[in-house]
């Protein structure tokens, strides 16, 4: 049998906090209950074994019910992007998931600088159209 998540148990990095915080600026919904907890207890208890970067904070048996608070993506400087996706529960944060928009591109975990809103790529992706046109 595969297994499918791999375990572990390691404190957040300081830009996967940042990440987070930035996709809690982000949110699809009210994401205040989710602002309560400090970013910097997390851990990291679980990944996937496919190759992406997804983190687990919750044990994956735990995930059940969990809720979309942000989806924004990573666009990284040689043109590949990432989609990300936060999951919360109950007022704890319990999954930021990476995955792919190009093959194999959920396998780095963005920089804070990486990411971007689906909002700001339609516009950069108009901008360019536009200059392509031109
Ligand atoms: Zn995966």
């Amino acid at each position: 049998m595969r297994l499918k998540y791999a375990r572990m148990d390691r404190a957040i990095s300081p830009n996967e906090v940042k990440v987070v915080q930035w996709l809690l600026d982000h949110p699809l919904l009210d994401a205040t209950l989710y602002r309560l907890q400090p970013l910097e207890q997390l851990r990291v208890v679980g990944g996937c074994t496919c190759g992406c970067t997804s983190l687990h904070f919750k044990p994956v048996e735990q995930l059940r019910g969990k809720k979309m608070l942000a989806d924004e993506l990573a666009l990284y400087p040689d043109g590949q992007r990432a989609g990300l996706i936060l999951w919360g529960l109950e007022g704890e944060i319990v999954m930021l998931e990476v995955y792919d928009c190009q093959p194999g591109s959920s396998h780095r975990f963005p920089d804070v600088s990486n990411l971007c809103t689906w909002a700001e790529l339609g516009r950069r992706d108009s901008q360019l159209s536009k200059s392509n046109e031109g």
